[in-house]
């Protein structure tokens, strides 16, 4: 491994830590925010304000050709690989240790590089900008979230392929005040009490505990403070669930379940999300019911309603059940065997929930 510590790149980087004396607690959420590759060869950082960055370069091996990486504080939940396009082989986004995050991107061999000549400019307390090749390869730009803040309506938000490209983009998730709201997941059922049972004994107490624990990763992410009023597969009354949510005077109670149809019928498909009382309910309640149709495309819409469930009825804050859909119908439940779906669905009800507490005052 090279560091930088004789050309500018380092210098940059260097200025920029002797003047910001502000860093991250380890255990943070990343502070990577957002990032783009694009088709010119920069790249493009939107990290949280004043960070400490380190920036490495090294020369291919047997195993890996080319790598540039940056080291960001702050711990990345979901470490991911994406797979490149022109010079780049691969980028990933993983975790050398506890509270760091790292951005790697990987060259093809055949790649020309002049290392030497890169530098990595702050454009401003939080973005960053770095030439790493030149724009004679052809390339298709990659990037996850925004790296500047763009004002709503432009053309590419009103392009309905942009967005169904990114919707699922965790870093796309609306970003709220850090360390400020608490949130209960309840992942329904569990134990002895499996819930609905589906096609293929699909078990709604494993479908909603996997989804429930996603929301959670996300959500932490974003620096909302998470609960879940069961993390393994124990038989949790109703009661106790409600009195944990009380008990920590939680911002809002997100129950998730999955639904069965009388009769097991394979036609009845769709999803529906419950609130028992007040505004600040219905509101969250179709925020959610918004975000998880939008991933869940062909399943019937049952709407927002009013249900009397207990976990609802006895939460003192803003509460709702939110119904995935039904393991017993043929869409539906081939959809949620799938990890990747209930990821989606994670993502969906991550992004109704931060959409409601971005609200709030
Ligand atoms: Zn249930």
């Amino acid at each position: 491994m090279k560091k930088f510590l004789n050309n500018k790149l380092f210098r940059y980087l260097s200025i920029f830590i002797f003047f910001n004396s502000t860093t991250i607690p380890l255990k943070s959420s990343s502070a990577l925010a957002a990032w783009e590759l694009k088709t010119n060869g920069v790249l493009e950082l939107r990290t949280k304000s004043n960070a400490n960055l380190k920036a490495y370069f090294q020369k291919s091996n047997q195993i890996y050709g080319d790598r540039f990486w940056v080291d960001f504080p702050g711990e990345l939940k979901n470490p991911r690989k994406i797979n490149g396009n022109g010079p780049i082989k691969e980028i990933r986004l993983g975790k050398p240790n506890n509270g760091q995050t790292r951005l790697v991107i990987e060259f093809k061999k055949e790649t020309y590089l002049n290392p030497l000549t890169w530098r990595m400019v702050a454009l401003d307390e939080n973005r960053w900008s770095i030439k790493l090749f030149k724009s004679k390869y052809s390339f298709k730009k990659i990037g996850e979230g925004e790296v500047e803040k763009r004002i709503r309506n432009t053309r590419a938000y009103q392009n309905p392929s942009y967005k169904r490209k990114r919707v699922y983009n965790y870093l796309e998730l609306p970003n709220i005040k850090q360390n400020k709201y608490l949130v209960v997941i309840d992942p329904g059922h569990g134990g002895l009490d499996p819930g609905a049972v589906g096609i293929g004994g699909i078990r709604e107490t494993d479908v909603v505990l996997e989804v429930s624990k996603i929301v959670k990763s996300l959500l932490s992410e974003k620096g909302v403070k998470v609960r879940l009023t069961r993390k393994n597969e124990v038989d949790l009354d109703l009661p106790p669930r409600v009195s944990f949510a009380n008990k920590i005077d939680a911002d809002i109670f997100v129950s998730i379940h999955a639904n069965a149809s009388r009769g097991k019928r394979k036609d009845i498909n769709g999803l529906e999300t419950f609130y028992y009382r007040g505004w600040r309910g219905k509101l969250l309640a179709k925020r959610i019911q918004k975000q998880i149709l939008r991933v869940s495309p062909g399943s019937p819409d049952r709407g927002v309603k009013q249900g009397r469930f207990y976990v609802i009825k006895n939460t003192r804050m803003p509460a709702v059940l939110v119904e995935i859909g039904f393991l017993t119908g043929r869409l539906d439940a081939r959809r949620l065997e799938k990890t990747a779906h209930r990821k989606r669905i994670a993502f969906a009800i991550s992004k109704g929930i931060l959409e409601y507490l971005s609200k709030l005052r």
